[in-house]
């Protein structure tokens, strides 16, 4: 755990949020200022900032991010209507928290990607 790190924070309970999803490698909660009706942040329990310092020993860990952003957006209602993963990574990005997060978006049709 990061001790500046708001989502650790989030991770430790230190701070409030509305999960919904967590096991022994992640966890889930709703974003505080959503971007779509549905706006779901999924982030790894261990602080990891970026992509960029991930190595070959977080493959299984980002793919197990990413099964399970869709099985959540299964258990919301749009995995059929469909959503978008997105991570954001630095600051072309707008890239604010320093903890690797995957947003899923959706329950509208979503503008093009990269926009
Ligand atoms: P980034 O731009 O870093 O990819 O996304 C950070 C996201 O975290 C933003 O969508 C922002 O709304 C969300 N966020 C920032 N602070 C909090 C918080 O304290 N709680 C929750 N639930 N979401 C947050
Ligand atoms: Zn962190």
């Amino acid at each position: 755990m990061d001790q500046d790190c708001l989502f650790c924070k989030i991770v430790s309970g230190d701070n409030p949020s509305t999960e919904v999803f967590r096991d022994d490698r992640v966890m889930a909660f709703l974003d505080i200022n959503p971007a779509a009706p549905q706006h779901i942040l999924v982030i790894p329990l261990a602080h990891l900032t970026f992509l960029s310092t991930a190595d070959e020993s977080h493959e299984g860990l980002i793919g197990h991010l990413a099964l399970t952003a869709d099985r959540i957006a299964a258990e919301r209602g749009i995995q059929d209507s469909g959503f978008r993963l997105t991570i954001n990574q630095g600051p072309d990005a707008g890239q604010e928290v320093d903890h690797l997060h995957m947003h899923i978006t959706g329950g509208r049709r979503l503008g093009r990607a990269g926009a």
